[in-house]
């Protein structure tokens, strides 16, 4: 670094905080929340000003949901969703089934969502310190200097900065192998609010991953997303999946970070949360409730190891915290093999088409009432009983 530049900085002195958080996204705000209610001084740094977009087909599980109401002490404003229950499955553009979903789907646009998040972070007493990125992070010093110059000084910092970390990439040279892990891409479509609000999801619109038409209160977001490796053109993909009609839409890509993820995201007083630590399921891709928990969990370790008056064992905590989602994820990418394989694909077809059973594992899984562990409970129980009658009706389980 210049002299000079060095001169200015020490010049600015430093802003001192208990967490230094960087990415204001779900799992960022989740941190911050925590993080002020157990009485830590926080500073929460973003590239972006809010509200912000950001790419995401915008479904809020119920087990997001849930964590919302954990974390934030309510869930947003209904107002802010577009609620259904009006779902469909289908294969390649063939209609399977269309039925009344037995949960409710909450859908909305991520730029009102996590505004919504980031003013809560903000009332409960964060530094605001979006619209720039960092320029330095200094780990001897624990200290980050931002572009504009700013040094902070902090005791635990939090990278909840997304899929494409630059926190996971100081730590660790990248935050998973991009070869691994999948892609998303969507296009923003016009929606007659007329129309009735049915939740698409097609399996067979892409490779080792499916397609998704999701009816927002202004809007139609429609999508594709896999496994990068299996799907070599995207935009072609996606055009291909389009509702007939609609031409010439802006499409926008991003990795979805299924797949990959490090056990120990983080070193020290530094932990990675959400996106940055690969935390998405691999089957249905989401990555919301994930972002929320482990925020939340990283911001917990900070305050425990700070309590400690030994900020360096956050890391260690936080690994604890995390294990559970860690099987999980575990459990899915073992899962999604058989799901997704050739093999099975003629009977994974005909049960979406048939099966209500499916249909309840599959949203009793998004709501959050079901475990992959309690899954692989039922496949093996299945299993087990049905030996000597055949594979066929072994997953997950008949009607
Ligand atoms: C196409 C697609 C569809 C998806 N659909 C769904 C869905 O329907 N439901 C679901 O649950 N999940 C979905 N996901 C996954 C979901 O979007 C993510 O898992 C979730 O956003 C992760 O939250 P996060 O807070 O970890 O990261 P993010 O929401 O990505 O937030 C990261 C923040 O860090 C900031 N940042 C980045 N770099 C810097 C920097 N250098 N300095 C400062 N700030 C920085 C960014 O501006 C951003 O605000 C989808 C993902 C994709 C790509």
């Amino acid at each position: 670094m210049p002299v000079a530049e060095l001169g200015s900085i020490m010049a600015q002195g430093s802003q001192d905080f208990d967490l230094v958080i960087i990415g204001a996204g779900p799992a960022g705000s989740a941190a911050a929340v925590t993080a002020r209610r157990a009485g830590l001084t926080v500073a929460l740094i973003d590239k972006a000003r809010f509200p912000r977009d950001k790419l995401c087909g915008g479904l809020v599980s119920g087990r997001s949901l849930k964590a919302l109401e954990r974390i934030f002490g309510t869930r947003p404003s209904r107002d802010l969703f577009l609620v259904t229950r009006q779902m469909k499955f289908a294969w390649a553009g063939e209609e399977l089934a269309q039925f009344r979903a037995p949960h409710e789907l909450w859908l909305t646009m991520r730029c009102d969502f996590d505004h919504v998040l980031f003013q809560a972070a903000l009332e409960a007493g964060v530094a605001d310190f979006t619209g720039q990125r960092w320029d330095v992070l200094d780990e001897s010093q624990n200290r980050i200097t931002l572009k504009d110059g700013q040094n902070l000084s902090f005791r635990g910092l939090i990278g909840a900065d997304g899929a494409t970390s630059p926190v996971a990439a100081q730590l660790f040279g990248r935050a998973f192998d991009p070869a691994l892990v999948g892609f998303g891409i969507e296009s923003e479509c016009p929606r007659d609010a007329a129309d009735p609000a049915v939740t698409v999801v097609d399996f067979g619109a892409s490779k080792w991953g499916y397609g998704w038409y999701f009816p927002k209160q202004g809007s139609l977001t429609v999508g594709v997303c896999g496994l990068q490796t299996q799907n070599p053109d995207w935009k072609a993909t996606l055009s291909a999946f389009m509702p007939e009609g609609v031409e010439g839409q802006r499409m926008k890509g991003a990795l979805l970070p299924f797949g990959d993820f490090r056990r120990k995201p983080g070193r020290g007083n530094m932990l990675l949360v959400g996106d940055a630590a690969g935390l998405v399921d691999s089957l249905t891709g989401e990555g919301i409730a994930f972002a929320l928990e482990s925020g939340a969990m990283a911001a917990e370790a900070v305050v425990q190891a700070l309590a400690k008056g030994k900020p360096d064992t956050a890391a260690k905590t936080y690994f604890r915290a995390l294990k559970g989602i860690h099987s999980e994820l575990a459990r899915v990418g073992k899962l999604r093999q058989i799901v997704f394989s050739e093999r099975f694909e003629p009977m994974f077809r005909e049960k979406l088409k048939n099966s209500k059973r499916l249909r309840q594992v599959f949203f009793d899984l998004i709501e959050g009432d079901l475990t992959y562990l309690e899954l692989e409970k039922m496949i093996a129980g299945g299993v087990l009983s049905r030996l000597g009658k055949g594979i066929a009706g072994w997953w997950p389980g008949r009607d």
